[in-house]
């Protein structure tokens, strides 16, 4: 059988879509392809997308995949994930297509919030010499989240549609793994037996290594190296094989005015959703339990 259509997810970037698109990818049954496909002039387009729901004419999506890529086969593909396409073009194909499932990245939106004033003081900086009061990132950051949230609560079913919590996928990833290839109905693969990028991208030699740089002017990590193609990273300067270290999923408290900034975000998610992040309740709500609770009330609050 042809592999199916799923979508990947999420309000904005800066949200770690590529470290969850990248894990997919390692999974033998789930292609992950790149942010231009099905949209894009060069490689395949909207109505390849049309065409492939309607008439099963698959494009190849050869430079359209992440890395690892695999070939495309009908015994193995079980899921083609479209990556971060807009929300409403998925909708528009469940007309059709009501099956096709949103896996959806959801983040506590307090630290969500403070990596973009970071980014758009960056922004600001580089781009245009000033920067914006936190006032301002707050009502853009509100209105994209929110509008965001409230077309998927529209659509969103729990037994077709997956919410990827971003807290529970970082500082737990298999469990995470788990709940995503239950939706998906693949077989379970925990994160260490995912395939990772172990050749050159360009000249697909093995014979690479690694080497210390500074990523995204920050960190200064290992990532991959030829010695023909250099540093190899990928989209967004993405580290193939970034160390994983959850110690960051707390770093907004920190925030002087936290206090502040958690209780406007009360007001929209409401005490306890926010409550369950100020008390990192997902380090022992393993399981989700709780989350879900949460996410399905907060949802259903949503939709019209
Ligand atoms: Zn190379």
């Amino acid at each position: 059988m042809d592999p199916k259509i799923a979508a990947l997810i999420t309000a904005s970037g800066g949200i770690g879509s590529h470290f969850v698109l990248h894990k997919l990818q390692g999974h033998k049954n789930l292609v992950t392809l790149t942010e231009g496909a099905f949209r894009s002039q060069g490689g395949s387009t909207k109505g390849d997308l049309k065409r492939y729901l309607s008439q099963g004419a698959m494009p190849s999506f050869l430079d359209e995949q992440l890395f690892p890529t695999k070939k495309i086969n009908s015994q193995e593909s079980k899921w083609i994930i479209l990556n971060k396409p807009p929300l409403k073009m998925i909708n528009y194909h469940r007309t059709f297509h009501p099956n096709l499932p949103v896996l959806y990245i959801f983040r506590n939106p307090v630290s969500f919030y403070c990596t973009w004033i970071k980014k758009w003081k960056e922004y600001g900086d580089r781009r245009y010499g000033r920067r914006i009061a936190d006032k301002q990132v707050f009502d853009w950051f509100r209105t994209t989240f929110m509008s965001s949230l409230f077309e998927l609560a529209q659509n969103f079913d729990p037994k077709r549609d997956r919410i990827i919590s971003f807290e529970h996928f970082f500082n737990d990833i298999d469990p995470e793994l788990k709940g995503i290839c239950e939706c998906l109905e693949v077989p379970v693969v925990k994160n260490k037996d995912l395939q990772v990028l172990n050749y050159c991208k360009v000249c697909r030699s093995d014979k690479i290594s690694t080497v210390k740089i500074t990523v995204r002017g920050e960190r200064k990590e290992d990532v991959l190296y030829c010695y023909r193609h250099g540093v190899l990273l990928g989209p967004g300067e993405y580290n193939y094989i970034r160390k994983e270290d959850p110690s960051f999923l707390n770093k907004w408290k920190n925030k002087e005015d936290v206090a502040e900034i958690s209780q406007k975000f009360k007001k929209l998610f409401g005490d306890q959703l926010i409550s369950y992040y100020e008390e990192e309740k997902y380090l022992v709500d393993t399981n989700r339990e709780e989350f879900d609770v949460l996410i399905k009330e907060f949802l259903d609050g949503l939709r019209v």
